[in-house]
């Protein structure tokens, strides 16, 4: 298998009836850019930029930042790297940051976190949006928010970003070739508010880790849930395909970043759901090209849309026989 993966490096993943599906990977560190090459992803669909944060003892300078920003995007020889903005708080607490859950939360996922801190903490937004911008002067840059729960969050982000970029052109610096900005849906909230986001977005990354664990009100991190949050559960399939939907006829580019696409059974459910772009984790990438090299998209949106609308008692023994059927 390890010898087939290799193989299918530079292989562009096609579906059997000819759909390119982007399959990008998940990172966080300098290190991880190696695997794009060595993986053969589109890019990098999801730069965790809190990694360096979690690392460090102190607060990342806006220097240090913007060279891990600018070697990322050299590694990436310009395939696409979309970075989202600091994901610190909640569970993942940097003692530098009064965020931990024994100083400030009891429910740390639903806590001072992501978007809610760096808006609060206009400083920390404003170095993260200069390191971007001076890193990606001359390219493409890709910026992501995390946890957005209402539309108004967005708006205030980019708003942040923006006013950066005008002072930097203002004092001759130079600027990437455009700037795209996206939103991760990962809180129900802003699913029910989905219309009045998407026109102000370019790009749109749902995170099943975090909304599988709030659509279900089961912790991600609990083994003693770990079978309530199911990936292949109605419950969030049904709310993944009436996103994916919300999205159609819209400019907006929609994948996947949440570690359910870098799973076989999982990564078949959105597709049938209609989902073209995954982004995932390195390991994943040969053998999550090799299905989508198997399959039939019409047959398989067939059945996953039979399997919503009357649930088997089991969505994943159908998945996993259906897929058995066609030797995939
Ligand atoms: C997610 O929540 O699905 C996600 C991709 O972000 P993280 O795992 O970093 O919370
Ligand atoms: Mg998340």
């Amino acid at each position: 298998k390890q010898a087939a993966y290799a193989d299918l490096r530079d292989v562009e993943p096609f579906t059997r009836c000819g759909t390119r599906i982007h399959i990008l990977m998940n990172a966080g560190l300098r290190d991880d850019i190696a695997a794009l090459k060595l993986v053969g992803a589109d890019g990098v669909g999801l730069f965790r930029t809190e990694f360096q944060f979690l690392v460090s003892a102190t607060l990342p300078a806006r220097e240090r930042q913007m060279r891990l920003y600018r070697d990322v995007l050299d590694s990436a020889r310009g395939k696409p790297v979309i970075f989202r903005t600091v994901d610190i708080g909640g569970d993942k607490a940097v003692p530098y940051l009064r965020t931990s859950l024994a100083q400030d939360d009891e429910n740390p996922a639903m806590g001072w976190r992501a978007l809610r801190l760096a808006l609060e903490r206009e400083a920390l937004l404003k170095s993260q949006a200069r390191a971007l911008f001076e890193a990606a002067a001359g390219r493409e840059l890709n910026v992501m928010f995390p946890m957005v729960s209402e539309p108004w969050e967005f708006d205030a982000a980019k708003t942040v970003f923006e006013d950066q970029r005008a002072f930097l052109t203002g004092r001759g610096k130079p600027m990437p070739s455009a700037v795209r900005y996206g939103a991760m849906l990962e809180v129900p909230s802003i699913v029910e508010v989905l219309d009045l986001l998407i026109p102000k977005l370019e790009f749109l990354s749902v995170g099943t880790n975090d909304l599988t664990q709030f659509l279900f009100a089961a912790d991600r991190a609990n083994p003693k849930l770990a079978e309530r949050y199911d990936w292949l559960s109605p419950a969030i399939l049904r709310p993944l395909r009436r996103i994916h939907q919300a999205t159609i006829g819209s400019q907006v580019d929609i994948g996947v970043c949440g570690e359910m696409g870098g799973r076989r059974l999982e990564a078949l459910a959105l597709l049938g759901l209609g989902y073209r772009r995954l982004s995932i984790t390195p390991a994943a990438i040969g053998p999550i090209k090799e299905l989508v090299r198997q399959i039939d998209l019409a047959e398989l949106t067939e059945a996953m849309t039979g399997w919503l609308a009357r649930p088997p008692s089991d969505i994943r023994v159908a998945l996993s026989a259906w897929a058995a059927a066609r030797d995939i």
